[in-house]
């Protein structure tokens, strides 16, 4: 089939390599390529986060998680399987939501009162971290070797126009879609991230206890990734310096090392959080939404390229 797909972060790339792996003729377009994508400022590890309706949301993360692990053997793939820590305040194990998305015995559960503030328990799991920019670019990569896709960097005003002289759009705009389609049901909520410098230095840890002021500690080849933030309905992308002290006292007191390290950089993005994912065909048949994934589309995406896939097989 001829396929247009618009959008070009992690939805409409991991959408894209799989429909060329299938075979379909495939134009991407794009007003923006990473690396200035909201993709591009994800934190990007496996972990589902603001993202609903959650039966779906466990399943597609559970296949998302399978693919990035066989990813995660590629060196250039740009993901890992790293050995998170999430804190809890919870006296006694209770389960995730997600939990039956990962493959068993992933995690274990620690009732034993970790070393940093008032936590009560926390748990480890093994889950995929991805670079943004290694991930987006070596995608970018596999389609250009598929020689089944082309790229236009432009942006669209109308879907519908837009759907004429291909067999199927699929609409992977993102926090685009609320523009596009004055979707009310797409809320954006920003989250902030301050960049330190690494030096060797390696640690993996959540601590989502309250939402409104969670720290989470990611460390990449070259640098250090301090969240977070979750402001509901705040449309800016602008750094709060008073914002970032937050995140960086929070962290600090995770993992006092992090006191002595450089600052490299802070920068905000706008989650594209819907009330539940929108995947689903326009009334026509001829335009297939995929977007609204909230904080976890670096989670999602592979379950959602399978499920774009079946819903266009089954068009016959
Ligand atoms: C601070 C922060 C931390 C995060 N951490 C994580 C994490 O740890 N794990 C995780 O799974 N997720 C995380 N996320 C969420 C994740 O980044 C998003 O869910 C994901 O990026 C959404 O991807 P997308 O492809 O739908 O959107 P985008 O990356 O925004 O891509 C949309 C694409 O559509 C294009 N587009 C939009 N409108 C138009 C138009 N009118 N015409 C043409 N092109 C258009 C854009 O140019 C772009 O190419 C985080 C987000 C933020 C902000």
């Amino acid at each position: 089939m001829k396929i247009k797909i618009i959008g070009a972060g992690i939805i409409g790339l991991t959408t894209a390599v799989h429909l060329a792996e299938l075979g379909h003729e495939l134009v991407v377009i794009a007003e923006h390529f990473s690396p200035n994508t909201i993709s591009n400022k994800a934190a990007a590890i496996w972990f589902p986060f603001k993202a609903e309706p959650k039966k779906k949301v466990v399943e597609w993360s559970k296949q998302t998680f399978s693919k990035l692990a066989e990813f995660a053997k590629d060196e250039k793939s740009g993901v890992d399987l790293v050995d998170l820590i999430v804190f809890s305040d919870k006296l006694a194990y209770e389960k995730e939501w997600w939990e039956d998305a990962l493959p068993e015995n992933a995690l274990i559960n620690f009732n034993i009162r970790p070393h940093a503030k008032e936590y009560t328990s926390f748990y480890m799991l093994k889950a995929p971290f991805l670079e943004p920019q290694i991930h987006l670019g070596y995608l970018l990569n596999a389609l250009r070797k598929s020689k089944k896709c082309r790229f236009e960097e432009r942006r669209i005003t109308c879907l519908e126009k837009e759907s004429t002289g291909c067999d199927v759009l699929i609409n992977c705009t993102g926090y685009g879609a609320k523009q596009l389609l004055n979707d009310q049901d797409l809320i954006p909520v920003k989250g902030q991230i301050v960049v330190l410098e690494n030096d060797g230095f390696s640690c993996f840890y959540i601590d989502d206890v309250v939402e409104t002021e969670m720290a989470y500690i990611f460390t990449r080849k070259d640098s250090i990734i301090l969240g977070g933030t979750a402001e509901e309905g705040v449309e800016n992308e602008f750094v709060d310096e008073e914002e970032s002290k937050k995140i960086l006292d929070r962290c600090i007191a995770l993992s006092p090392e992090l006191a002595d390290k450089k600052i490299q950089n802070h920068y905000a993005g706008l989650r594209p959080v819907r009330k539940e994912i929108r995947l689903e065909w326009s009334e026509n048949k001829r335009i297939l939404h995929n977007y609204g994934h909230g904080g976890a589309g670096f989670t999602l995406a592979w379950g959602c390229a399978f499920e774009v896939a079946n819903l266009i097989k089954e068009l016959g």
